[in-house]
């Protein structure tokens, strides 16, 4: 058999790059040693407003309507289910960082986040009354 690509290690990145470049119609063979493997010890959490300071991830709006898509479909194709997307809460520490983010309106975030001023819906969170960000 004459492959077009060989690609050593499937971990999830060497997974992926099969799976596409098996969508285009080439022959790949997949190779592993069969040693340590982040990708069967991960938590597979994706979040895109990360750190700290929460700030943007890089390319996030690219990355993470890619990955929404992407997922579901090569679910669909493998007949497997591993795509579990969930609301994260992030609980504000303080007044004034519940005051930084209730004013802070810049776009580039609306996407992903959503304040929450209110505890109520988060169990986690109840002795504080802060409230917090919602992502996604
Ligand atoms: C405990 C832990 C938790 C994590 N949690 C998260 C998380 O929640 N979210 C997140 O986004 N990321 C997380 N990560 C990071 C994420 O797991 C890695 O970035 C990702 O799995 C890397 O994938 P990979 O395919 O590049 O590498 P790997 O999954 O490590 O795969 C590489 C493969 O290549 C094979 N290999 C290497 N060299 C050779 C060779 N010479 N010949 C043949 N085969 C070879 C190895 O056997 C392995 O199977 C976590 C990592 C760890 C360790």
């Amino acid at each position: 058999m004459i492959y077009d690509y060989i690609i050593v290690g499937q971990g999830v990145a060497g997974s992926v790059l099969g799976y596409t470049l098996i969508k285009k119609g080439l022959k790949i063979l997949i190779v592993d040693g069969g040693g340590n493997n982040s990708s069967k010890v991960a938590a597979g959490i994706f979040n895109p407003v990360t750190g700290k300071r929460m700030v943007k991830t890089w390319k996030a709006e690219q990355l993470f309507s890619f990955l929404n898509e992407f997922y579901p479909e090569m679910e669909k194709d493998l007949d497997a289910k591993f795509f579990y997307p969930v609301p994260i809460f992030r609980p504000f520490g303080s007044i004034e960082e519940q005051n930084h983010w209730v004013s802070n309106s810049d776009e580039a975030y609306n996407k992903f986040l959503r304040v929450v001023t209110s505890s109520d819906d988060f169990p986690i969170n109840k002795n504080k009354h802060f409230g917090g960000l919602r992502l996604f």
